[in-house]
């Protein structure tokens, strides 16, 4: 992890209690897919990031280096013209993140859309959870002991699901049994520009610790690939490395 290491680690603090509770997971985002330029363009050396850049050129028909370009992405966001960034389409692959979160993440609504794991279609007999991160928590006893509660509940919602699924029950009325933290996975597209938008409120510090801890993983993603489109949201957001 590049950015946001140290609040990273704040929220995960007690991570190493988590491993071994029943049925944990942890969240992972895959990336699976980015819009790219075809040949003609990559042969006249317009790279994903660039691309922005690139065609916000239309406008002046004006040309530029590789590194005008990276200059220019920075120009487009300082002076809000935003559209351009709807030209870098992702799709990630997320797993291990909760009902909860997904409430959260859905409530974005443009730029963005998912494919989630169907909760008719798939029994959740072998599903997992994701378990709080309890972080605002000093004692590592404290926290065992509130991390074996969630255990019990999770047991527990398992067992009345697979008793009831054996009684007959569908699937779309066992789910109603599950509790917030039943994780889920989705593949997610979405583009740089609603990204940023997403980056904006859920990187701040008022944002709920899943979606929070969501946002920093997801965000070093994208910085791996077009750290020109993203990197002023790790000044703003008050990421140590990046403002040293
Ligand atoms: C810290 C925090 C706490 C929150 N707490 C709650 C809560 O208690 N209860 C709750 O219900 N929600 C809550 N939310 C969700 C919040 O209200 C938004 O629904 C969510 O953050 C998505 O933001 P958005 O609408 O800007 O995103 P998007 O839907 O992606 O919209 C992006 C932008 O497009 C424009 N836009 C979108 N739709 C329209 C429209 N219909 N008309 C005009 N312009 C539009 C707006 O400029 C908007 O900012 C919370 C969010 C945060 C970050």
């Amino acid at each position: 992890m590049k950015y946001f290491d140290k609040e990273l680690k704040s929220i995960d603090k007690w991570k190493d209690l988590r491993c071994d509770l029943f049925r944990n997971e942890e969240p992972e985002i895959k990336l699976v897919a980015v819009t790219t330029p075809v040949e003609e363009f990559l042969d006249k050396g317009i790279t994903i990031e660039t691309l922005p850049a690139f065609t916000a050129r239309q406008s002046h028909e004006s040309k530029g280096t590789y590194t005008d370009d990276l200059r220019l992405n920075r120009r487009l966001i300082e002076w809000g013209h935003d559209t351009p960034m709807q030209a870098v389409q992702f799709v990630y692959h997320v797993t291990g993140i909760s009902k909860s979160l997904a409430g959260q993440w859905t409530r974005h609504k443009i730029g963005i859309g998912w494919t989630f794991r169907s909760t008719r279609y798939v029994k959740a007999s072998s599903n997992t959870f994701v378990y709080p991160a309890l972080e605002y928590i000093d004692s590592r006893d404290d926290v065992g002991k509130i991390y074996k509660a969630y255990e019990e509940e999770h047991r527990h919602a398992m067992d009345v699901y697979d008793r009831l699924s054996s009684n007959g029950v569908k699937n779309q009325e066992l789910r109603r049994l599950m509790p917030v933290g039943w994780a889920t996975s989705t593949y997610v597209y979405t583009n740089a520009r609603s990204l940023r938008h997403f980056f904006k409120l859920r990187l701040a510090r008022g944002a709920e610790w899943e979606i929070r801890r969501f946002a920093y993983i997801l965000f070093n993603k994208v910085m791996e690939i077009c750290p020109s489109l993203f990197e002023d949201l790790a000044i703003a957001y008050g990421d140590q490395k990046a403002s040293e």
